[in-house]
């Protein structure tokens, strides 16, 4: 399995997936406001509706697990799980190791990011050509919208500017520095 890129979108799909990805960065901006860190996700169906969008809520639930896109994912389980492969996930930063694999676990049809995660992000964590990656039929669709990304990145930037900055180097990699 690979990572797909904005080559590999089609014009319209491309559309769908910016406004998405728009409303997910939108998300991150009220965690941002909210003093969590700044990470938005969207759920929409296989019809291109959207089903719910979230936003990172580590600071009131004092949990290190309160990723929007493992909230989604819990709170829409039954949907997904009558609907393999048709629902979309659309995330601000690239989903840890720890939401991707949630994602082929309710066997998403698609995961789409903004910004890469060089630090935690899943697809540089996960072997992407292990079997059982390859026996889920999630597409991994990112970095996609510039506008987008560079909205991420910026509420990541805001959000360290008082906090270890290495860490968010290591966020960022090489395409930033
Ligand atoms: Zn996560």
């Amino acid at each position: 399995m690979f990572v797909l890129g904005l080559a590999d979108v089609d014009a319209p799909t491309l559309r769908h997936d910016i406004g998405f990805l728009r409303m997910a960065v939108s998300e991150a901006r009220s965690a941002f406001a909210d003093g969590c860190f700044p990470t938005g996700a969207v759920l929409v169906g296989g019809n291109g509706d959207l089903i719910s969008a979230c936003r990172n809520d580590n600071r009131h639930r004092r949990s290190f697990l309160a990723h929007p896109e493992l909230t989604l994912l819990l709170q829409h389980e039954q949907l997904l799980h009558a609907h393999p492969y048709t629902c979309s996930l659309y995330a601000s930063l690239e989903p840890c190791l720890m939401c991707l694999g949630a994602s082929m676990m309710a066997r998403l049809g698609r995961v789409v990011w903004a910004a890469n995660d060089h630090w935690a992000g899943g697809s540089k964590l996960i072997q992407l050509n292990s079997s059982f990656v390859r026996s889920r039929r999630t597409e991994l669709v990112g970095p996609l919208c510039d506008e987008a990304k560079a909205a991420s990145v910026a509420l990541l930037d805001s959000y360290f500017e008082s906090r270890d900055r290495r860490v968010l180097s290591a966020i960022k990699g090489h395409e930033h520095s």
